[in-house]
């Protein structure tokens, strides 16, 4: 079966006995046992069915055997730095989600060393990950990075890390793996924040961890069975329907993308536009490689006030999260990575004049029209 095609079909087998063709939404947080039966279910924090329907249709649609659904993309998150020790190293790519540094604040309170450095620069990077001095026991990299979209070589990182016996992650919530496959690149674990593009209608919250191996199966269970991190019945069933569309909606968003980047090129007020799909981003060529498509998100500096335009436009809300079907605005500075410390902030790249655009699944004409209205505006 092509990604298409299990997008609608894995983990939907029609239910035995009745034929549904849409997996029932299992609610009991319980099940009755009678003693000859094998402990399959048992208790809803650690098993539902529900979840695991939409379990194995993640899992399938990177071609490997194992995936965990957690409550929200920070939970998967924490679980995966949950298999860190004191005294081990994680080498994270500088530019990640605001939430990632805040949870890396919290390992590194339980003794883990993190260090960030800029992954998508080749040199940089190979010297990080082969400098034997220093430990390794996980690479945590996001590609293409939130929110200036640079891009990592995920083959060339795990090839390094590999060497060095270290488990390599990949938030792949931009990409989503409509558009790109950490696994098959010779990531060991894609983590998801399901709430964005999988989901895709802004109305679930959800994370998922993706992986091929038995052992790390086995611990990550447990550990999500022991704090209580499971989704339930209701969320992964919204998930997994969201699932159904999402090369159709990925498609129409990437359109609308492409539609954005090339109205705001002859902007005056637009001074730098951060796009993989540009022939001029610096790591286009790795884009082109190991994607499909450039993706949805799109971020530019503005020569002007951010909250004023965030005010002027009307189709895009000015909101945080992406990947829905509603296209988004937001100011990093301001908005998604507020409570990252403004020296950090400017450091990699995220100046107070950077405009992140999530694009949805509208009309691009009504777009492009909505964005370029708001830039001429004077300012008031
Ligand atoms: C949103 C997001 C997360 C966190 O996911 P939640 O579902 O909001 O907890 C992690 N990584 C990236 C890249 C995200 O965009």
């Amino acid at each position: 079966m092509r990604f298409d095609t299990r997008l609608v079909h894995a983990g939907a087998e029609p239910t035995p006995g009745t034929g549904d063709l849409v997996p029932p939404v299992h609610l009991s947080v319980t099940y009755e046992r009678s003693a000859q039966d094998p402990l399959r279910y048992f208790y809803g924090r650690g098993e539902n069915p529900t979840r695991e329907a939409l379990e194995s249709c993640l899992a399938a649609l990177e071609d490997v055997r194992f995936a965990t659904a957690y409550t929200s993309g920070q939970a998967a998150a924490e679980a995966a730095l949950s298999l860190l020790s004191p005294g081990q190293r994680v080498v994270a790519g500088d530019d990640v989600y605001g939430g990632t540094h805040a949870l890396f604040d919290l390992v590194r309170a339980r003794g883990v060393t993190v260090d960030q450095v800029d992954l998508a620069d080749p040199g940089r990077c190979q010297a990080v990950l082969a400098d034997d001095a220093a430990p390794l026991a996980m690479v945590w990299l996001e590609t293409p990075s939130n929110p200036l979209l640079k891009v990592t070589d995920v083959a060339a990182v795990a090839r390094h890390a590999h060497r060095r016996g270290a488990l390599v992650l990949v938030d792949n919530t931009l990409a989503s793996p409509a558009l790109q496959q950490p696994l098959s690149l010779g990531a060991d674990v894609t983590l998801y924040s399901t709430t964005k593009f999988l989901a895709g209608h802004l109305d679930v919250l959800g994370g998922a961890l993706v992986y091929d191996d038995p052992r790390l199966h086995e611990r990550l269970v447990a550990h999500r069975t022991t704090v209580g991190t499971a989704p339930g019945g209701a969320d992964c069933f919204l998930v997994q329907r969201g699932l159904k569309t999402l090369s159709l909606r990925m498609a129409r968003q990437v359109q609308n993308a492409q539609a954005v980047v090339a109205a705001l090129g002859a902007e005056p007020a637009v001074c730098a536009i951060h796009y993989p799909g540009l022939p001029g981003h610096p790591q286009h060529d790795v884009a082109v490689r190991q994607m499909r498509a450039p993706g949805a998100l799109v971020s530019f500096a503005y020569r002007g006030d951010p909250v004023q335009l965030m005010e002027r436009v009307r189709l895009f809300a000015a909101a945080v999260s992406l990947g829905g079907v509603r296209s988004l605005i937001e100011c990093p500075a301001l908005m998604t990575h507020r409570p990252v410390p403004r020296e950090t902030r400017l450091r990699v790249g995220v100046g107070d004049d950077l405009v992140r655009l999530s694009m949805g699944i509208e009309d691009p004409a009504d777009l492009v029209e909505d964005l370029i209205r708001a830039l001429r505006a004077r300012p008031a």
